[in-house]
C-alpha cells in the first residue's frame, strides 16, 4: 500500500497561532487529503516546540511557571486546526516524554559514535535567537533576526561535528534534486554551503537555562532547542522500532517557511546522518504571507488579524483563498479586499452559479432527479468532458510537486467552460420542445456528471463545501471514503438519484465584511413606475447611511449597495397595447423577467443576444400587469436611447463594481 507523511514545524509557543501557521498547516492537511483521495494510508503530524530560553522569558512575562505557559499556548494552537477544518492524525509536543526519551536516545547514539565532543567556546551570542554567531553571519555586527549586537560569551559547551558531513550533504543534494522543493531553496542551501560548514553547539548550561531537554551523558547541560525540536519527527512516529516509523518514516515530507531552511536543510540532514537514520524524501519550503494590517482595518473600525476572518467569510473560502492566491514557494500578499475578491469572483459567481443553475434546471425539467444520457453526446458534451478529464490529470500531477494554485486553476477552467455550455445550449430553449427531451437529458446529465467531478476535485481543499454538494447531487460520502480514480469516473451518477437544489454554496459579499442581502430585501424604496432608462438612477436609492453632507456625493458603501449586473438577453417581446415597453428575459446566471421602457428605439429582434447592465436589486415592479424584477441601464440622447453594454462579452451575471 502507498503511503504518505506530512509534517508541519512543530511551532514554538512564545506567539499565539497567526496566518503563517496557519498556512502551513491547510497545506499539509490539503497534501494529506489528496493522498488519502488517492487511497493512500497517510500520517500527518502537527504540535508544539516547548523548550528554550524564549519561552522561560515568555512565560516569566505572564508570569507562570515554562510548563504551565507551554500549556497554555500549545493548547491555542491544537484548538485552531480544527476550527480551521484540518485533521491532523497526531499532536506532538515537545513536553511530552515519549519525545524527551527519544531526544535522549538520539543524542546518546550520536555521543557514543564520537561526533559529539566538549568544547570551550567563545563568541558572539544573541540572545533572542539563543545561539552563537559568527562574524560574517551578523550584518553590520547585529543579529540579522533581531538587528540587535550580539554579546561576547565564553561557554563550556557539546558540539555535534556537523562540520564533517558538509561535502557528504553537498553530494546528496546534488544527486537528490527534490530533495528541497522549490528548488530555489535547494540552492539557497547549496549556496550557504560553499562557505565552510561549523560544528553545531548542542548544550547549554543548567546555571543559564534548564527549561530543557537533560543530556543523557551530562546532568549539567540541557539540549539545544533545535537539537531537541528537529527530532519530534521522528520520535512522533515511534523512533527507532515503532510500526508507524517503519511505514511512514521512508516516504516523510516536511513542510515548512523559508525562515527555518537552515536547521532543516542543513541541521537535520547531518543529524539524521550522524545517528545512522535515512534522510526525508522532500522538504518543501513556503514563502511568506505578508499583510498590510492597517489596510484591513478599514471597514472594521479595528485590526483585523486574517485568522479571524476564517469565520467571518467560512473556512472553505478562506483555504480556497490561501491555496489559489500563494504561488508555493514565493511570497504573496493578504489583503481582505483579495478574498472578497475570490469568494465573488470564483466561488460565488463562477462555482455557486453553476451548482444552483445546474440543480435548479433538473428539478424544474426532470423533477430533481438525475436524467439519463438520451441522446449520444455531440462535440460540444465531448469538449466538455475532455476539460474535466483534463482538470483531473492536472489535479493528479500538480498537487504532489505543489503547484495547488494550478490544480484549482484547472478546475475553474472546468466551472467556467460548463457555465459557458449552459449559456451556449440553454436548456431552457431546449425545454420548450418535447421532441428535443433526449437531448435536455443529456445536457444536464453532462451538466451533473461535472459538477460531482467538481465536488471531489475540491475535496481536498474546501472538504465541507465538497460533502455539501456531493450531497446534493445524491452521493453520501464522507471526503475520507472519496477516491479519486472511481469518484471522478465519468457517467457514474446514478441515474434517477435525487439531487436537491438549496441554498446558494456561496453567498456573495456585497461590500468587506458584509454578506449580501438577498436582491428585493434592500436597494430601491420605490419601484421605477416609468421603467425607463435612465442615467443617474444609482443616485435615486435611498440612502440608510453612507450619505455624506457635502453636496450629494455618496460614499462607496453607498454605492456598493446598487447590485449592478452583466445580463444576457436571452428573448425579447412586445408588451401588448404598450408602445414603448418591452418583456425581456434576461440571463444573469439565473433567468430574470424586466420589463423595459425601450420599444421605441429597440425591436425585439436586435435585443436577443445583447448585453446588457442591469440593476439586479430593484424592487420588483409590476408594469402593465407584467412583473418586472430589474432595470436596464440605457442612456438618452436626443431623441435616441442607447444600452449601456460592456467592452466585451463577459458571463452573464457579472458583478459591476
Ligand atoms: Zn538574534
Amino acid at each position: 500500500m502507498n503511503r504518505f507523511y506530512i509534517t508541519t514545524p512543530i511551532y514554538y509557543v512564545n506567539a499565539e497561532p497567526h496566518i503563517g501557521h496557519a498556512y502551513t498547516t491547510i497545506v499539509a492537511d490539503v497534501m494529506n487529503r489528496f493522498h488519502e483521495l488517492l487511497g493512500f494510508k497517510t500520517f500527518f503530524l502537527t504540535g508544539t516546540d516547548e523548550h528554550g530560553d524564549k519561552i522561560v522569558q515568555a512565560a516569566q512575562a505572564a508570569g507562570v511557571e515554562p510548563k504551565a505557559y507551554a500549556d497554555k499556548i500549545s493548547a491555542l494552537f491544537r484548538q485552531t486546526w480544527p476550527k480551521l477544518s484540518i485533521e491532523n492524525d497526531k499532536f506532538i509536543r515537545t513536553t511530552d516524554l515519549e519525545h524527551v526519551r527519544v531526544v535522549q536516545y538520539v543524542l546518546q547514539k550520536v555521543f557514543d559514535a564520537g561526533e559529539i565532543y566538549f568544547d570551550t567556546y567563545k563568541g558572539l551570542y544573541c540572545v533572542g535567537c539563543e545561539r552563537f554567531y559568527t562574524e560574517r553571519e551578523l550584518v553590520d555586527g547585529k543579529c540579522p533576526d533581531h538587528d540587535k549586537p550580539p554579546v561576547e560569551r565564553a561557554e563550556a559547551n557539546y558540539f555535534f561535528r556537523m562540520s564533517k558531513y558538509q561535502n557528504w550533504l553537498i553530494a546528496h543534494m546534488e544527486s537528490n534534486p527534490e530533495c528541497i522543493r522549490p528548488e530555489r531553496y535547494r540552492n539557497e542551501v547549496l549556496a550557504f554551503l560553499r562557505e565552510p560548514l561549523e560544528d553545531l553547539c548542542i548544550s547549554r548550561p543548567v546555571e543559564r537555562l534548564n527549561w530543557g531537554i537533560p543530556l543523557p551523558f551530562d546532568e549539567n547541560y540541557v539540549t539545544y532547542v533545535w537539537f531537541d525540536a528537529l527530532i519530534n519527527y521522528i520520535s512522533a512516529i515511534g523512533y527507532p522500532d515503532g510500526q508507524l516509523y517503519k511505514e511512514f518514516w521512508p516516504v516523510a515530507q516536511h513542510l515548512i517557511a523559508k525562515d527555518i531552511l537552515k536547521p532543516h536543510g542543513i541541521y537535520w540532514p547531518t543529524m539524521l546522518k550522524a545517528a545512522g537514520i535515512p534522510l526525508f524524501q522532500h522538504l518543501n519550503v513556503h514563502g511568506y504571507w505578508k499583510t498590510d494590517e492597517g489596510k484591513m482595518s478599514k471597514s472594521h473600525g479595528a485590526v483585523v488579524r486574517p485568522l479571524d476572518l476564517a469565520p467571518v467569510y467560512g473556512l472553505d473560502a478562506f483555504r480556497y483563498f490561501l491555496l489559489r492566491e500563494m504561488v508555493f514557494g514565493l511570497d504573496a500578499k493578504f489583503s481582505e479586499e483579495a478574498l472578497v475578491q475570490r469568494i465573488n469572483a470564483d466561488l460565488a459567481n463562477d462555482l455557486g452559479n453553476l451548482f444552483s443553475r445546474t440543480l435548479a434546471m433538473t428539478a424544474r425539467y426532470f423533477d430533481e432527479k438525475v436524467p439519463p444520457f438520451g441522446s449520444q453526446p455531440d462535440g460540444m458534451d465531448r469538449e466538455l468532458h475532455d476539460k474535466v478529464d483534463d482538470a483531473v490529470r492536472q489535479f493528479r500531477d500538480e498537487i504532489p510537486r505543489l503547484g495547488f494554485h494550478k490544480a484549482l486553476v484547472a478546475i475553474w477552467e472546468c466551472v467556467g467552460a460548463a457555465n459557458k455550455y449552459i449559456d451556449y445550449v440553454a436548456p431552457w430553449n431546449l425545454a420548450k420542445d418535447a421532441a428535443l427531451l433526449p437531448r435536455l437529458q443529456t445536457v444536464m446529465r453532462t451538466l451533473l456528471e461535472v459538477n460531482k467531478v467538481v465536488a471531489v476535485l475540491i475535496s481536498p481543499f474546501m472538504p465541507s463545501t465538497s460533502v455539501k454538494m456531493l450531497e446534493r447531487l445524491g452521493i453520501a460520502k464522507k471526503t475520507s471514503d472519496l477516491r479519486l480514480a472511481e469518484d471522478t469516473s465519468w457517467g457514474a451518477l446514478q441515474e434517477g438519484a435525487k439531487v436537491l437544489k438549496g441554498e446558494s454554496l456561496f453567498p456573495r459579499v456585497e461590500t468587506a465584511g458584509k454578506k449580501l442581502e438577498k436582491p428585493g430585501k434592500q436597494g430601491a424604496a420605490k419601484a421605477d413606475k416609468g421603467q425607463k432608462p435612465r442615467e443617474g438612477k444609482k443616485a435615486e436609492a435611498p440612502a440608510p447611511s453612507g450619505v455624506t453632507d457635502s453636496g450629494g456625493l455618496i460614499d462607496i458603501d453607498l454605492f456598493r449597495q446598487v447590485d449592478l449586473r452583466v445580463g444576457l438577453i436571452r428573448q425579447a417581446e412586445k408588451v401588448p397595447h404598450s408602445d414603448k415597453l418591452v418583456k425581456l428575459m434576461v440571463d444573469i446566471g439565473e433567468e430574470r423577467q424586466i420589463v423595459a421602457g425601450i420599444a421605441k428605439t429597440h425591436s425585439p429582434a436586435d435585443l436577443v443576444g445583447k448585453q446588457v447592465v442591469l440593476v439586479a436589486n430593484l424592487k420588483p415592479a409590476k408594469l402593465m400587469g407584467i412583473e418586472s424584477h430589474g432595470m436596464i441601464l440605457a442612456v438618452r440622447d436626443g431623441l435616441d436611447l442607447k444600452l449601456v453594454v460592456p467592452e466585451a462579452n463577459v458571463s452573464p451575471g457579472g458583478k459591476i463594481s
